[in-house]
């Protein structure tokens, strides 16, 4: 006698999560097993760090959370510092590779979610320094949050052959694609992150949160301009934040948020 041919085995349900009462589900998709119980926790850390600077999405929302198989060693040797090699954000869909390290997946989800709640707000995108030194400091800032209950402390050094590969002010602001050498990659988002967080030091969390806004449409205004009409910037401190772009004058560290 023939046992009767089983079913296949249905794919396996998303796991489902909500924030923000309700406002934000989340859908984790597990990469071809369970679903790490760290993803879950860590995701919850990083939700509430980046909403509580960025507030929420301006609807209702879904996204959802692609685990992915461990990325090959020989492509992460080559991206070690650009954020995209282990993570990518596009519309409602996250991909990314959980890894074992909370401190490094909440720095991973905080950095995309970032991008995902920008993308919400301002569907035209800001310009990419904003966007990812934005997003860099958001996943700092999510890795801070995942290490205090861990008596952990957040290491981040500065990139290898940074010196040498540094951008002009000028240069940084007008980047339309990411750089390809790993040094400039390197050098890329460790400038734009110290670029937007002398920004937020400067003009706080609302205010900056403004500022946002008013580059993050179609056609955005030069950078400096909304900063001199609005918040009446002036030379001394367009200096002060470009002196922060080079390492000499400034640790990279988590800006107080
Ligand atoms: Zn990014």
């Amino acid at each position: 006698m023939t046992a009767p041919p089983s079913p296949a085995p249905a794919a396996a349900e998303p796991l489902r999560l909500e924030f923000a009462d309700g406002l934000v589900v989340c859908h984790i998709f597990g990469a071809n097993g369970p679903i790490p119980e760290l993803v879950p926790d860590t995701l919850a850390i990083a939700m509430r760090t980046v909403m509580k600077e960025l507030g929420p999405p301006p609807a209702p929302a879904t996204l959802s959370i692609h685990l992915q198989p461990p990325t090959p060693f020989y492509k992460r040797a080559k991206a070690l510092f650009h954020a995209q090699a282990l993570a990518a954000q596009e519309h409602d869909d996250i991909r990314l590779h959980p890894g074992q390290d909370p401190l490094k997946l909440a720095f991973r989800l905080g950095h995309e979610l970032s991008h995902w709640i920008t993308y919400k707000q301002h569907p035209a995108r800001p310009p990419l320094w904003l966007d990812e030194g934005l997003a860099n400091i958001m996943g700092a800032a999510a890795a801070e949050a995942a290490a205090r209950p861990l008596k952990q402390t957040v290491e981040r050094p500065l990139p290898d052959k940074l010196p040498g590969h540094l951008y002009s002010l000028e240069a940084l602001l007008h980047l339309d694609a990411y750089p390809r050498k790993p040094a400039q990659v390197g050098a890329f988002y460790w400038q734009a992150e110290a670029l937007v967080g002398a920004l937020r030091q400067k003009l706080g969390r609302e205010a900056f949160n403004d500022y946002l806004a008013a580059l993050s449409v179609p056609q955005p205004p030069l950078w400096e301009a909304p900063l001199r009409e609005r918040w009446y910037f002036n030379d001394a401190d367009f200096r002060w934040l470009a002196e922060h772009i080079r390492p000499a004058n400034r640790q990279p560290s988590t800006p107080p948020l």
